[in-house]
Order: structure tokens, then C-alpha cells, then sequence
């Protein structure tokens, strides 16, 4: 199933994405969020509307969750390329709900940093309640889809601060969408790829993952409870680099469809 929220005649939405002829299109408005199936996203109610194709869609963040969990440094080159050791541990941090930035939304970068990054990702959208799920239990279960996220950062302040709190929560430094689907395995491999203007920099694979999701689930359930509609931001691949305003930013997760945002000065 895929899904996005979008709004119509002043009232959000969450639509279900069909193909018409090859083009992506909204058909059927969800009657009940999906984070609300409680993992039986195919037995939702529907109602069919007028249809409208996605790219001309007013869409809005795909979920509205309780908590945005980032893991740092999960691909190896991209530890290398800042100098840092691959981590024994999975490395989290929090991005704020307040970050949030729907397909198409302006990133304004903030007046407190000077440098400020793109890093493309894949985006874990958890579907049940998960709290300490017990070793070798199988953790799809909990996932109700995958999305694509641009971990947007202030790279100055991540240096400066220690907590990246500022660095990676300042307003409009989480861009998530369009859609959310369940039709890819990031378990065989997907691409992840970053475009600035058109021009490729970042291309990577959750095959070279240095954490499975298995293991960053787990890890992040054995502290605090995940619930629907949580996103986990898995790590970003290597080709990390600075924006300016003017700049557009497209992450692409193979399966998933292209986040387009651009930049201006706060
Ligand atoms: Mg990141």
C-alpha cells in the first residue's frame, strides 16, 4: 500500500496512491489514518474522490509522529568522510516535531549557523506499538512503511554544541515524504540517492547499512516505546555537503519517489 496526507479544500487528508496509466495518482481518501490500523492497513475504509495526480497534490508530511529518532553515522564512508570512528553502538538523537517540512516546503536556514547540510535518507514509519521486543523476534511487524527524509543539519553548531539539538532541530530541518509504502525491502537493498540542482551526490544503499534495522529497532525500543507513526531517520550515505539559498534538494529512496525542497535564508 502507499499513502500520502494532503490537503484539500482547507482540510488534510491522508490518500491512498494508485498508478493511472503511469502516472501516481490519489483516488481514495483514507478514512482512518493508517497509523491508526494498528497493522491492518488493508482493511481500512475508503471513500473515492475526484482524482488527483500526486505531483499536482498539496501534500503535507505523510505522519505525524509522536517522535523523529535519527541514527548517526550508519553507513561507513559517511563516518570516514567526517573523520569519525564507525561506532560500536547504533548513535541517536532527536529531531523535534516542530522541524517537520512537507514535500515541496522551503528550508530556511537558520541566522545562528553558517554551514548547513543536506543528508539524504531512508525513513522507517512505524506502524504498532513497540516496547523491548525480545531478541530474534522479527521487527517488520512494526513498520508500516518507509519514506524519504532529508536530515537537513547545521553542521557548524553540530561541531560546537555537543548535543545536536539545535543542529539537527532547528524549524524546517526535516523534510519527510512524499509518500509512505510498504512495497520495498530494505533488508535486499534499496538506493538512496541525493541530488543538489540536479547534479548527484549522495548515492548509497541500505545493503551497506552498518546497523540492520533489526538492530536499530531494537536498540531504540530497549529505552523508549515506539508508536505508530514514529519515523526513524536510518543514516545517511556518504557525499554529505553544504546548501545556499537557491539550492534545491532531492532525495530520491528507489521505490519510494522523490522529496523536493529548496532553500532560502531564515
Ligand atoms: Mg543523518
Amino acid at each position: 500500500m502507499r499513502y500520502c496526507r494532503f490537503q484539500l479544500n482547507g482540510q488534510s487528508h491522508y490518500g491512498l496512491v494508485e498508478s493511472v496509466a503511469g502516472r501516481d495518482s490519489i483516488l481514495r481518501i483514507l478514512l482512518t489514518p493508517p497509523e491508526e490500523s494498528d497493522g491492518d492497513v488493508e482493511g481500512l475504509r475508503t471513500r473515492r474522490i475526484e482524482p488527483i495526480p500526486l505531483d499536482e497534490a498539496a501534500l503535507l508530511p505523510p505522519v505525524r509522529p509522536s517522535k523523529i529518532v535519527g541514527v548517526g553515522r550508519n553507513y561507513r564512508d559517511h563516518a570516514a568522510e567526517l573523520g569519525n570512528e564507525v561506532p560500536k553502538e547504533p548513535l541517536l538523537f532527536f529531531k523535534p516535531s516542530s522541524a517537520l517540512l512537507a514535500p515541496g516546503g522551503v528550508v530556511r536556514r537558520p541566522k545562528i549557523s553558517e554551514r548547513v547540510d543536506y543528508e539524504g535518507e531512508l525513513c522507517v514509519v512505524i506502524g504498532k506499538t513497540c516496547h523491548q521486543p525480545p531478541d530474534g523476534e522479527d521487527v517488520r511487524p512494526y513498520i508500516l512503511g518507509y519514506t524519504c527524509l532529508n536530515d537537513v543539519t547545521a553542521r557548524d553548531l553540530q561541531k560546537k554544541d555537543g548535543q545536536w539539538a539545535r543542529a539537527k532541530g532547528f524549524d524546517t530541518s526535516c523534510p519527510v515524504g512524499p509518500l509512505v509504502t510498504d512495497e520495498i525491502d530494505p533488508w535486499a537493498g534499496v538506493g538512496v540517492e541525493t541530488r543538489i540542482n540536479g547534479a548527484v551526490k549522495q548515492q548509497g544503499n541500505t545493503r551497506d547499512f552498518i546497523f540492520s534495522l533489526d538492530v536499530v529497532i531494537r536498540y531504540i525500543a530497549q529505552a523508549m516505546t515506539l508508536f505508530p507513526g514514529d519515523l526513524i531517520a536510518t543514516g545517511t550515505p556518504a557525499g554529505v555537503g553544504p546548501v545556499v539559498a537557491g539550492d534545491v534538494m532531492e532525495v530520491s529512496v528507489e521505490g519510494v519517489g522523490t522529496l523536493r525542497n529548496s532553500v532560502v535564508d531564515e
